[in-house]
């Protein structure tokens, strides 16, 4: 696997070689592997990512998401049909900081060792990382490989904040353009379009929420998907229902929310597409806050929230609307 956080040639895929003696005396074929309407294949883990590749891709790719709508990318595992798109894939997306990682694994059974895969979220310059991961499928540090002390796990959602969505937007630019020379001016353009749309939603997002009083701007949500809009947007998260997708919490835990919520006068319990909101409606009924229902932040939906810009738009109607 070659994991990418810059711009780099396209390299040979592991799997020309295993199709038999005229693939090998052919050698590595250079550039990717188009389909026969000449688009790359892009395969990404959620959906989230896939609309943002597709507005920079354009016309020049075919993008599938692994993870389906609805489904949590947190406790996800890919079925074994899935490894035949990873292995046509010109070029592997996935977030990274433990959101989505299983991909690196997966992609390495499924033949698609030495295809070219970038992590959006790693290493981006500017950005401010806030700890807190949830990395439900690693095995937690053991005697034999303890932690190190300056090993950070950070908070993998990223993207909720459309300035860091941006940089995501400009590194899938070089990476596109990396696989797929022919049309870096495109990937360029595109990029440069969708980049002065984010600009704007983001500002518009940033103004929308300073209107709302600060004391009113408290927030708990189902799992801890909200650190870097609310640092971004000016939100106060009170608690967290899960720690962990996948997990339940204790009765502890859940009184402990509760006691966070009542203290603070957290007005709105944020619930999610992809996860029941049962939870959240139990908590709300003792507190007497509001549930804001269906909120999209690790996947997309049906219209309007079927691109991450119409998710972002709805999210922040939704929060508003619970808010005041
Ligand atoms: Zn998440």
């Amino acid at each position: 696997m070659s994991r990418l956080h810059n711009a780099s040639a396209p390299m040979c895929r592991g799997a020309a070689f295993l199709l038999g003696a005229a693939t090998l005396l052919a050698g590595c074929a250079v550039g990717p592997p188009a389909t026969p309407d000449g688009r790359i294949t892009v395969v990404t883990t959620t959906t989230v990512l896939a609309d943002i590749v597709r507005q920079v891709a354009g016309e020049h790719a075919t993008v599938h998401a692994l993870v389906p709508a609805g489904t949590d990318v947190h406790t996800f595992d890919p079925a074994p049909s899935d490894a035949i798109k990873v292995d046509r894939a010109s070029l592997l997306v996935i977030n990274g900081l433990g959101l989505d990682d299983w991909l690196i694994d997966f992609a390495r059974q499924s033949g698609a060792a030495d295809t070219p895969l970038v992590e959006l979220a790693e290493d981006l310059p500017t950005v401010t990382y806030l700890e807190g991961g949830e990395h439900a499928d690693e095995e937690p540090p053991s005697a034999s490989e303890p932690a190190s002390a300056d090993e950070h796990v950070y908070n993998p959602h990223l993207w909720l904040n459309v300035a860091y969505a941006r940089l995501y937007v400009a590194r899938l630019a070089e990476q596109l353009a990396a696989v797929d020379p022919d049309s870096a001016a495109d990937y360029q353009a595109n990029a440069s379009a969708y980049d002065a749309r984010l600009a704007e939603l983001d500002t518009k997002i940033r103004g929308e929420l300073a209107a709302v009083a600060p004391e009113d701007r408290r927030i708990v949500s189902f799992h801890d998907a909200f650190p870097y809009f609310a640092a971004a947007y000016g939100l106060e998260i009170v608690g967290v229902l899960v720690e962990m997708p996948g997990q339940e919490p204790s009765a502890a835990e859940v009184a402990a929310v509760i006691g966070a919520i009542r203290a603070a006068g957290v007005r709105v319990v944020l619930a999610e597409s992809q996860f029941s909101d049962a939870l959240a409606q139990t908590v709300a009924q003792e507190t007497g806050a509001q549930v804001v229902s269906r909120l999209y932040t690790d996947s997309l939906g049906d219209p309007p929230v079927d691109t991450y810009e119409g998710a972002m738009r709805w999210n922040v109607e939704q929060i508003l609307a619970g808010l005041r």
